[in-house]
């Protein structure tokens, strides 16, 4: 099944440009299972490839931090401990590299703010330029995943 997104008109109306992201890569099927054995099956693909990505993206920032966990997390992507770990939800593997890229990164410029503040957000920009669009089709995404646990 592949997730049903709203009309590209409707990514015309919100920012008054074409969304050319590659939105029909995005797994609905593994991002819907919720069984040890998919997590146990995924977490190494997911560890390769999100500490691929962090690689690129922290050649431009250059942040120091402690160590990348892959985990089944409740209800979040990601997160960034106060000691510098930085933990990330193996679905991301399922999810299109656009979006993976933006959760890694805001993983990552939380290294050196721990808030969602204006400097933070600057912090994302300059890798993310179009940010708000990743974090809108993620929303999707996610309300998608909630219906498919109802179910
Ligand atoms: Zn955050």
């Amino acid at each position: 099944m592949i997730c049903q997104l709203n009309s590209v008109e409707e990514y015309l109306t919100m920012y008054g440009e074409l969304v050319t992201m590659v939105y029909m890569n995005v797994n609905m099927d593994q991002l819907g299972v919720i069984t040890q054995t998919h997590y146990h099956g995924s977490k190494a693909r997911a560890k390769k490839i999100i500490q691929e990505r962090l690689k690129i993206y922290n050649k431009d920032y250059n942040f120091t931090f402690a160590r990348i966990s892959i985990k089944d997390l409740k209800s979040r992507w990601g997160s960034c401990s106060a000691r510098k770990n930085l933990n990330f939800h193996y679905k991301l593997l399922f999810l299109p590299i656009e979006l993976l890229d933006y959760i890694v990164v805001h993983e990552l410029c939380h290294l050196v703010e721990m808030n969602h503040s204006h400097r933070f957000w600057q912090l994302v920009r300059r890798t993310i330029p179009d940010y708000k669009k990743r974090i809108f089709h993620l929303r999707k995404i996610e309300r998608e995943m909630q219906g498919l646990k109802k179910r």
